[in-house]
């Protein structure tokens, strides 16, 4: 983040070499005063920042040595500002400074450089003119050439009573060339570092909660969003911690080569596992986000992955620029789709905008304080930290309230499915019970249907008294039974006295008449519960007495001829007399089968009876009789 704030504060970057160099001449040749001031050592200095005592010579194809810059007579060039920031320039660059020990004692002092990412930087002292102590180090040179174990250039620097010293700084670097430096009293450096290294330690404390947190929250919940998270909790403190020089410190101090390309790297992997978490959390991917956002969203990533390549290939100054500018885009589009999302009422994208913002004022604020216009102190030098930390704490924020927002959701589908199976069971039940409801009613009108049939087809239509076809199955049952009781059933046949005459002369409708009337009389006769009165063809009639001997039988033939003989049948205001012939016959079943035999014995009665005269009743034997009494 500083690299970047620098690269745009600078805004040369594209400018030419050679235009470059004329440029920053003409700055240096407008900021020009005769003689830089010395820097005065007291004994109660505690630090010094030593940018308006600097004076800096360009070299443009860095072919000077020391003894060139100290024999020769160069047009070194006051630098007046409190912070030194040259951007991006190959070119090898000279700094001096006196330094003048007023004491009257040896001092010991701390020169710190904090700014970590130099390649080469040799500090000369130079006593009476000549060279007295050379101080190699570098991040393109093993850590262990550090005169003091620190994650900044730090030299210690003697002088002597009463002494003035120039100090010599070469500087070759093919990144971002600032130079803040500081001249520290050891006690008040020590003091100051501890506080330093404090929030340090809080920071990298902080981002190891959170990524334990997360990782811990990934294999808990197995949501993809969090091993994005994941990735980018870790690439964020380590590319702060190569950009701070703390992992070449403690992570490579050998491998200079593999450091040049690790903030690259780390700042890349941080872009990349944002923009892959970003997509994942505001679920940029889904078909109803429009076609811009999810295009865009892929464009950015493919650019990002492609970012890889040039850590790899190309040469570190160019690579920075191309990391930056599409860091820049990137963290752009991050609050573009953030907002899209809180404007379309996305839930998680309010954290989201929050943390990012938080980020990006971090940014801000370190990129005023370059600029000189918000002043230098331990809150702006920690502001990329404090709302990279502050970034990280809300998305985890926004990650547990996506997953409690996606519990709520499943909750209520849940109970809105369980609803709805319970309003379709009740649906199917009451379904059912109406369908029962109606197949019982149908069934009975079945039933009721089929009994008013079979009583259609028991009936004689002219008569409304039983059938000939019922007669028959009533006569088998009723024989049976008494068969199985062991009582007598007897039965009448009767027979209309020449009625084709009475046809003849009246017509069948009268006949008709005729019969309905007997047929109403012969069923008042036969009164008993059992008697079974039937129409057993054309003018004859049938008459079951079950449970009845003939004696019995013949009482009721005699009742039925009398009262035959009394209707008053008249035709035309004429009274025409009726008779009826009757033949009786009782059996006392002897076998199952007999019915027939019985029904034959009434007919041949019936037949005596017309032979005698008609109008009167005959009766046959008895049959069986003797043998039940016997019995
Ligand atoms: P008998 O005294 O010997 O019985 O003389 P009959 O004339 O009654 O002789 P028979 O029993 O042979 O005659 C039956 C007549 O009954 C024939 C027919 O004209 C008449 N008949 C039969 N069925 C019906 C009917 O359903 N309606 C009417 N009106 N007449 C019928
Ligand atoms: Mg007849
Ligand atoms: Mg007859």
């Amino acid at each position: 983040m500083e690299c970047l704030a620098t690269s745009r504060g600078r805004g040369g970057a594209g400018t030419p070499e050679s235009m470059r160099g004329l440029l920053l001449t003409l700055l240096l040749l407008l900021a020009w005063q005769p003689a830089a001031a010395s820097v005065e050592l007291s004994l109660n200095d505690a630090s010094i920042s030593l940018g308006p005592y600097l004076s800096i010579y360009r070299d443009a194809d860095g072919s000077l040595d020391v003894t060139d810059v100290l024999e020769n007579d160069l047009p070194w060039e006051r630098w007046h500002k409190e912070s030194v920031s040259l951007g991006m320039d190959r070119a090898d660059f000279w700094f001096r400074l006196e330094i003048d020990n007023q004491t009257p004692f040896p001092q010991q002092r701390l020169l710190e450089i904090a700014y970590p990412s130099l390649d080469k930087i040799t500090i000369y002292q130079i006593r009476s003119g000549i060279s007295d102590k050379e101080f190699v180090m570098g991040d393109e040179l093993p850590f262990s050439n550090r005169p003091i174990n620190h994650h900044y250039f730090v030299t210690p620097l003697d002088f002597r009573a009463n002494e003035t010293q120039t100090i010599l700084i070469h500087v070759k670097t093919e990144g971002v060339l600032q130079l803040p430096l500081t001249l520290w009293e050891e006690r008040a450096f020590a003091a100051y570092d501890q506080s330093r290294q404090l929030l340090a330690g809080m920071y990298f404390g902080v981002m190891l909660v959170m990524l334990l947190y997360n990782l811990f929250m990934f294999l808990g919940v197995g949501d993809r969003s969090h091993i994005y998270y994941v990735g980018f909790v870790l690439s964020v403190p380590l590319f702060v911690s190569s950009l701070m020089g703390y992992s070449f410190q403690y992570f490579w101090p050998d491998a200079p080569a593999w450091n040049g390309k690790s903030i690259g790297l780390f700042l890349t992997a941080t872009v990349l596992f944002a923009g892959l978490f970003t997509n994942n959390f505001l679920e940029l991917y889904k078909p109803e986000k429009p076609a811009w956002v999810r295009q865009g969203m892929k464009t950015m990533i493919g650019l990002i992955c492609l970012m890889f390549l040039t850590v790899f290939l190309l040469d570190y100054n160019t690579m920075l620029r191309i990391v930056i500018i599409t860091s820049v885009l990137a963290c752009a589009s991050a609050l573009v789709v953030g907002v899209h999302g809180w404007i379309t009422h996305q839930v998680q994208a309010r954290f989201y905008v929050l943390a990012w913002s938080a980020l990006l004022l971090g940014g801000i604020i370190l990129a005023g304080n370059k600029f000189s216009l918000i002043p230098q102190n331990s809150f702006t030098d920690n502001a990329v930290q404090i709302g990279s930390s502050l970034l990280v704490v809300l998305l985890s924020f926004a990650m547990a309230e996506r997953i409690n927002n996606e519990k709520r959701k499943r909750y209520r589908a849940q109970m809105q499915a369980l609803q709805n199976e319970r309003k379709a069971r009740n649906a199917q039940q009451e379904a059912n019970r109406q369908l029962e409801a109606k197949v019982t009613e149908r069934t009975e009108a079945l039933a009721r249907a089929n009994a008013t049939l079979q009583e259609l087809s028991a009936r004689d239509a002219l008569t409304g008294l039983y059938n000939r076809r019922y007669l028959d199955e009533l006569l088998v049952r009723e024989y049976t039974r008494s068969y199985r009781h062991r009582e007598p059933v007897s039965l009448l046949l009767l027979d209309i006295d020449h009625f084709k005459q009475f046809n003849d002369t009246y017509g069948h409708l009268v006949g008709d008449d005729c019969l309905r009337l007997v047929a109403a009389c012969i069923e008042e006769c036969a009164n008993r519960a059992a008697d079974t009165v039937a129409r057993y063809g054309g003018e004859e009639f049938c008459v079951v007495l079950p449970d009845t001997d003939l004696e019995g039988a013949e009482a009721v033939a005699e009742r039925i001829r009398q009262r035959t003989e009394k209707l008053r049948f008249e035709v035309a205001g004429k009274l025409v007399p009726i008779t009826a012939s009757l033949g009786v016959a009782c059996h006392f079943p002897t076998q199952v089968d007999a019915a027939e035999a019985l029904l034959k014995a009434a007919d041949d009665a019936l037949y005596s009876a017309k032979d005698a005269g008609r109008n009167r009743v005959a009766c046959a034997p008895t049959h069986g009789a003797t043998n039940t009494s016997d019995a």
